[in-house]
């Protein structure tokens, strides 16, 4: 299985985390998955991050009412939820044991290392693979 980012999605998701540095940005994926098991994120929305203060650069939360209106927004395009975003402030790109406990599986994760320089890396995700 291949997860295509494309490049209008990882600018979006690029610019959230530069934007939430020194916080954490998060985000929702929105895309396909075709029958033969390929993703391909076609859209991107940043979520407000719930964690606020110093934990902020450690963690993050999804508001769930803004996934559901998300969700509730794509109902019936053909579009749907395939997973989340978010970013590591002057960390790997490289999932928490928060992280992974907090993964579910099917989704995809993708995790953009973000330094006052800029994205370091942009790495994706799925429970127990690593592509
Ligand atoms: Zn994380």
């Amino acid at each position: 299985m291949e997860i295509e980012l494309g490049e209008i999605t990882t600018c979006q998701m690029t610019l959230a985390a530069i934007a939430a540095y020194p916080g954490e940005c998060c985000g929702i994926l929105l895309g396909k998955t075709s029958e033969s098991g390929e993703v391909e994120i076609l859209e991107t929305r940043e979520a407000h991050n719930q964690i606020q203060g110093a934990q902020k650069s450690a963690h993050f939360r999804v508001d769930p009412l803004f996934l559901y209106q998300v969700e509730r927004e794509i109902e019936g395009s053909g579009i749907e939820v395939i997973g989340f975003y978010h970013s590591h402030p002057d960390c790997a790109a490289v999932p928490s044991d928060e992280d992974y406990e907090n993964m579910v599986p099917g989704l995809i994760y993708v995790i953009l290392s973000v330094t006052k320089d800029g994205v370091k890396d942009i790495r994706s995700y799925k429970k127990d693979i690593n592509y």
